[in-house]
């Protein structure tokens, strides 16, 4: 499956939950969630009733969105996670959250996560004081991650800690930096999605 280019709001609408994927738009009174929260093309507010595949393939879906990666890249992940140690659908979520575009967005510098991944792919950021440029780099507990010049534009002005950042990345706003304190805890990551059954999808 390829990029998606359509409207990303019928995203949302679809799948009935915020996803976040316009950025301050999402946060505001014009998301289209608030304003129409029914499938799209659909007259009746009832959600349909859908099969336990459809469940399944709903909840991958929005994995897929609500962090922007391809097909090919979610299988990836599940085999990663399926392969380490522990609960596989708190492995999958650890390896999207640990995705060096992710970091950046949780740090409050891209206003979504197309942008931090713009930011990161422009080569603003240093992991462990070298360049990465690639949004799919995964950070490891320990990793340093900060801002290549202090005086970087408009990035500068939102390492500002305000957007919460979670208590996985200690975050020192005058430095431009964050250190990975330790891996994300399922507790610790806010995505709206049971990724139990986004393990049973693959797992078929
Ligand atoms: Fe989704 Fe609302 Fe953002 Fe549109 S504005 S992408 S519906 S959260």
């Amino acid at each position: 499956m390829g990029t998606y280019n359509g409207p990303k709001c019928k995203i949302c609408r679809r799948n009935r939950v915020k996803l976040y994927l316009k950025g301050s738009r999402c946060e505001s009174a014009k998301c289209a969630i608030e304003k129409r929260n029914y499938t799209p093309g659909q007259r009746s507010v009832v959600p349909k009733k859908i099969s336990e595949f459809g469940r399944r393939l709903r909840e991958k879906q929005k994995l897929r969105f609500f962090y922007g990666v391809s097909e090919r890249q979610i299988r990836i992940y599940f085999e990663k996670a399926r392969r380490s140690k522990g609960i596989t659908g708190d492995n999958l979520l650890s390896h999207f959250e640990r995705r060096l575009d992710n970091v950046v967005f949780r740090l409050g510098v891209g206003t979504s996560r197309k942008e931090s991944r713009q930011i990161v792919g422009h080569g603003h950021f240093q992991v462990n004081g070298i360049d990465v440029d690639v949004p799919s780099y995964i950070v490891k507990e320990g990793d340093l991650v900060s801002l290549k010049r202090l005086n970087d534009g408009p990035f500068v002005v939102r390492f500002d800690g305000k957007k919460g950042t979670p208590a996985w990345l200690v975050s020192d706003p005058s430095a431009k930096a964050a250190r990975v304190a330790h891996l994300p805890r399922r507790d610790e990551i806010d995505v709206p999605v049971e990724e139990q059954l986004v393990v049973e999808f693959y797992s078929r």
